[in-house]
């Protein structure tokens, strides 16, 4: 089957404004040692991450790094197991970490990290999403941060890829069938 561009769902002018609005949110939360560790899933986060960490005051300890994992399953869904192929250069022990996704669908693959990450014994672990398909839901994660609720429909843009094509697109768009 081969699929085109659609519809935009997501402009470009509605990410950047609730891009500012999480960065935001993230530096009011982050409490007295004013330090925090960003952790952005590879491929899909990078351009949500890089966005936020600039929307971020010069006087805040700011840091991130990056992960990288598959989950095993088809071209548009996960499964769920979780296979690291790159790993964080930085011990988390005792830092405040979000990790940062670009979508949450069923929820498996932030499960599983969630886990890996929390047996590093970080002081605190959040989770920052750009998109969420909420219906799709097939294990409990609890989100801190959600740039929006997205329906059950496959989207590309602004990092999130189809067969790794579209990633560098500035608005966040449907994928339809030709
Ligand atoms: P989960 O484990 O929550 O089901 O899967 C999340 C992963 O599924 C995302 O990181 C992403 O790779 C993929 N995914 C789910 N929905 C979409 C979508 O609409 N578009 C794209 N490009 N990837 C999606």
């Amino acid at each position: 089957m081969a699929y085109k561009l659609g519809d935009v769902l997501i402009s470009r002018e509605d990410i950047s404004k609730r891009v500012k609005e999480i960065a935001r949110q993230i530096v009011n939360d982050t409490g007295k040692d004013n330090s925090v560790i960003l952790v952005g899933i590879l491929t899909g986060a990078a351009i949500f991450l890089t966005d936020l960490v600039r929307e971020m005051p010069e006087d805040m300890d700011v840091r991130f790094d990056f992960m990288s994992v598959a989950s095993y399953g088809d071209s548009t869904t996960s499964s769920g197991v979780v296979r690291i192929f790159h790993d964080l250069k930085n011990s988390i022990e005792g830092k405040n970490v979000i990790i940062v996704e670009d979508i949450i669908d069923t929820g498996l693959t932030l499960s599983h990290l969630l886990d890996i990450l929390k047996s590093r014994n970080p002081a605190s672990l959040k989770v920052c999403v750009l998109l969420d398909k909420y219906e799709r839901r097939k294990t409990e994660v609890k989100v801190d941060y959600c740039g929006f609720r997205i329906p059950d429909k496959f989207v590309v843009g602004y990092g999130l890829d189809y067969a790794s094509k579209w990633r560098h697109l500035k608005d966040i768009k449907y994928v339809v069938d030709e």
